[in-house]
């Protein structure tokens, strides 16, 4: 296997044989993970050629993998970003449309949090479902949101895992064929892909947000995928709330029609793009009807048989999820305005808070993280209150108070973004 991991280091491109061994064994156990970590660096440093992705993705999605029998209309996955919490308020929406979700979601990854961290915050979700449970489910009620288990998709919960205490998570071929792997074993014949772009994204420039969705867009392509990736701007927090429980409570304020205006525009513009793409329309067609069933509150109580469906405390949740200790207000140190923000320096805050991993078996503090209430273009004066750090223990705030500070940059107001920043599409 030492030959593997020289080639990759030199730049020397796997045939096709090697991969699928490489990931068997990988699968197999038969490999321990400092190997494994030290290709996962080489592949960060070196890259790989468009065809060892394509090969590396379908292994992924195939070695150890049974298909899901009962796979959804339409799937969807983020890149990745601070307080992006889209998914629990839109599968249960587009399934309130019609449209059945099947999705094996991640944990949080680097400075990103993780859809299965947040939903395991609410006492008794089961993210780890057999094959005759997901059928189950989503005849029953439109939804079911999964992790990668023995089963189903396995090599990208070993390579995801590692690759969150290694260093080696933006890297545009591991991102590709780890999202990749997951739609394609995942089994949905149409894909949305939320491409984030910014400061709190894993690709901070639109040319290489463009280039990993090419990317994306073309292994889906080779598996007979419908894809569309929408370019979405993360140079900010989605919404207000970054930490397990804290998002969680936020998605449900939004889907009963009091959730902060940046994550409903999201949502809606994210949820019209998959229930187009499942009708056979322009995302433009549906996105009026989408925003109704929202703001009729069907999608809420979707929601929570969603919820209650994989196990979920309702009661609990519905009394509100347990909150830290410490909720301290955080106050501006003198008046500005916001120009743009260190979104990765706020995810980070919120990991150091306890909120994410730094070793890849550390148990996470679903209650701890922010609440970051101003928006780029804000103007503040000295001793607003700008948002709230949850925290274990008071030596926490302190540490991360001035991490917050410095992530908020100060100057001229900037020509606002439009929440999809381009589209880009397989058919055609
Ligand atoms: N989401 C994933 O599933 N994998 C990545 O590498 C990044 C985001």
């Amino acid at each position: 296997m030492m030959s593997i991991i020289e080639s990759t280091r030199d730049g020397r491109p796997l045939s096709d044989d090697q991969i699928e061994n490489w990931i068997s064994s990988i699968v197999a156990g038969s490999i321990p993970d400092y190997q494994v970590a030290a290709w996962l660096m080489a592949v960060y440093l070196k890259g790989l050629t468009p065809h060892e992705v394509d090969t590396l993705t379908r292994a992924m999605a195939r070695v150890g993998s049974d298909p899901v029998s009962c796979p959804g209309d339409v799937d969807k996955h983020s890149t990745g970003g601070v307080g992006d919490k889209t998914t629990l308020v839109l599968s249960p929406l587009v399934a309130e449309m019609g449209c059945r979700v099947v999705k094996m979601s991640g944990r949080g990854l680097g400075h990103t949090g993780g859809t299965l961290d947040k939903l395991e915050s609410i006492p008794g979700f089961r993210v780890h479902l057999t094959d005759d449970e997901i059928a189950r489910q989503v005849n029953q009620v439109g939804v079911a949101v999964v992790a990668q288990n023995a089963r189903l998709a396995p090599a990208d919960g070993i390579l995801y895992a590692l690759r969150d205490v290694t260093g080696t998570v933006d890297s545009l071929p591991l991102i590709a064929s780890s999202i990749m792997s997951k739609k394609i074993a995942g089994g949905a014949p149409r894909v949305v892909l939320d491409v984030k772009v910014g400061s709190g994204a894993m690709m901070e420039s639109q040319d290489r947000a463009r280039e990993l969705a090419a990317h994306m867009v073309r292994i889906g392509s080779s598996a007979g995928l419908r894809v569309r990736a929408v370019l979405t701007h993360m140079g900010q927090p989605l919404g207000y709330a970054v930490g397990n429980a804290l998002e969680v409570m936020e998605a449900m304020s939004t889907l009963r029609g009091e959730g902060p205006d940046d994550l409903r525009h999201e949502v809606i513009a994210l949820a019209s793009e998959m229930v187009g793409l499942v009708r056979g329309k322009n995302a433009s067609e549906v996105s009026a009807e989408v925003s109704r069933v929202l703001d009729s509150g069907r999608a809420y109580t979707r929601f929570l048989s969603w919820i209650e469906a994989q196990g979920g405390d309702l009661e609990l949740l519905e009394a509100g999820l347990p909150e830290a200790p410490i909720c301290q207000a955080w106050k501006a140190p003198s008046s500005f305005t916001v120009s743009a923000m260190n979104t990765k320096a706020l995810g980070l805050a919120a990991q150091a808070l306890g909120a994410g991993r730094a070793t890849k078996d550390q148990a996470i503090d679903y209650a701890v993280g922010l609440v970051v209430r101003v928006k780029i273009g804000d103007q503040v004066k000295q001793g607003d209150v700008m948002g709230e750090i949850h925290a274990r223990r008071l030596e926490d705030v302190s540490r991360i108070q001035p991490i917050l500070e410095r992530a908020l940059i100060a100057g001229e107001a900037p020509t606002p973004l439009p929440t999809i920043l381009d589209v880009l599409d397989n058919d055609g």
